[in-house]
């Protein structure tokens, strides 16, 4: 890693701060006000990204040369351990990072927002030291994509029923079964996959966790289309691929204590994305009320205040998760309560959308920015599913915060 003229493990937040700028400013533009201007640029409001094969792999490709310019600075790794490739510097550079980052036009990290947000973390609190080393530095700078290999088709809540099985054959595990909705398979190199590996036990009892390589023999990787036409997920098969033991989370037989590293990381990276909808796409619907003539309308004005505050209560929700992280702490229902809080209100944000567009919201007329929302209706859905159906988050905010009855789990 080439860092900064600075002494990394001397530097002031101050001189952290006029590097991480002097560096931005050499490599990308500032971000102008964007006040919304209604019907200029594009009005593409989606959740899930809409790209052909070809869009993708060159968004891809671009995410990771920033990654790469961005580490090879030594802002790529901020908080990580010095041993694996990280800076080892306190949280509140990350921030610093963060906030001044803010005011540039940085190219997207999604493709990277599963492994560095999840299969990272838990690699580092599960995972042996030969595949920490292997493993941290490379995903940090994105040479490694990672994705998550949890659900199968009869097990997704029900995590722990999952039956994809891993059996030992001498130094190395024989992998067979099937996952699903594998998000980002289809340009990662590694998954995290939790697979039964004693069908004896308790069924929580009986998973491991591993990290398996995505281009050894035997796995199959097979798009799935979304009604939204995109297909940023899949379906992968595993047929007798084989994984060094070397390269387990964890206990043989523990693999649920790793699964849930990586679910409360999950929780935090999708509740954690601000809230609501975003103060952009809320100026958004205000000028789009005032262009469908609707801005007066005392009933629309409400639910858009309402949109508005809910999107600022969501936003407050996931700070106390995040206040929590900073301070060392686990934070346990407040993840369920900032995801919940933000599909919430992207619910909201549906309903006030079909009364200010009616029809326009599902017939395409050519008008800019109404038909355009039709896709983000179409990917709330997944939203309210996505890391822990919002279902399962009222059960868990129900049980541990309410102190209400446990959920009655069938045998
Ligand atoms: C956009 C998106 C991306 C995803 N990416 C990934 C990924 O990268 N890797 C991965 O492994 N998985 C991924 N998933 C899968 C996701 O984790 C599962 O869809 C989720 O856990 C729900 O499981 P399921 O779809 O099997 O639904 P089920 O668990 O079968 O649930 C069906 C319905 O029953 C309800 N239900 C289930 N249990 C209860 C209960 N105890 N109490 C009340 N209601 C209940 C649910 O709320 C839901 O309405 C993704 C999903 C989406 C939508």
């Amino acid at each position: 890693m080439t860092t900064t003229a600075t002494d990394t493990t001397q530097i002031t937040e101050e001189q952290f701060e006029v590097d991480v700028r002097t560096f931005l400013d050499a490599h990308l533009p500032r971000r102008t006000a964007e006040n919304f201007v209604w019907g200029q640029g594009s009005d593409y409001v989606g959740l899930f990204p809409e790209r052909t094969p070809e869009e993708e792999a060159s968004d891809v490709a671009n995410a990771k040369e920033w990654a790469r310019t961005v580490f090879d600075a030594g802002f790529g790794w901020i908080t990580g351990p010095p041993t694996y490739g990280g800076r080892g510097l306190p949280r509140s550079y990350q921030r610093i990072y963060n906030s001044v980052a803010a005011d540039y036009r940085t190219p997207s990290q999604s493709p990277f927002g599963i492994g560095l947000g999840m299969v990272a973390p838990t690699i580092l609190a599960h995972a042996t030291e030969e595949v920490k080393e292997a493993y941290l530095q490379p995903m940090h700078r994105s040479d490694i994509v990672g994705c998550q290999l949890f659900s199968e088709p009869a097990a997704g809540s029900d995590l722990a029923s999952l039956q994809t099985r891993a059996v030992l054959d001498g130094d190395e595990w024989i992998v067979n079964g099937q996952k699903v909705w594998t998000s980002g398979a289809q340009y990662s190199d590694i998954g995290e996959i939790i697979c039964r590996t004693d069908p004896d036990q308790p069924k929580h009892r009986g998973l491991t966790g591993f990290v398996v390589d995505m281009h050894a023999p035997g796995v199959e990787v097979r798009p799935l289309r979304q009604m939204t036409g995109g297909a940023t997920f899949n379906e992968v098969f595993f047929t007798d691929v084989r994984i060094p033991d070397t390269h387990r989370l964890g206990d043989v037989n523990g693999g649920w204590a790793v699964a849930l590293t990586t679910l409360m990381n999950e929780r935090a990276a999708i509740g954690g994305g601000g809230g609501g909808v975003g103060l952009h796409s809320s100026q958004r619907l205000i000028e789009l009320a005032r262009a469908q003539g609707r801005a007066n309308d005392p009933l629309i004005r409400q639910r858009l205040a309402d949109v508005i505050i809910h999107d600022r209560v969501a936003a407050y929700t996931n700070l106390r998760s995040m206040a929590k992280i900073a301070a060392g702490q686990l934070p346990g229902p407040e993840m369920s309560l900032g995801k919940l809080s933000l599909t919430a209100n992207m619910v909201r944000t549906y309903e006030l959308l079909s009364s200010v567009l009616g029809p326009e919201l599902i017939a395409d007329n050519g008008r800019w920015g109404t038909y355009a929302w039709s896709e983000f209706l179409l990917g709330v859905p997944g939203m309210r599913v996505a890391g822990g159906t919002d279902e399962v988050m009222h059960n868990i905010i129900g049980e541990r915060v309410l102190g209400l009855p446990k959920d009655p789990t069938p045998k």
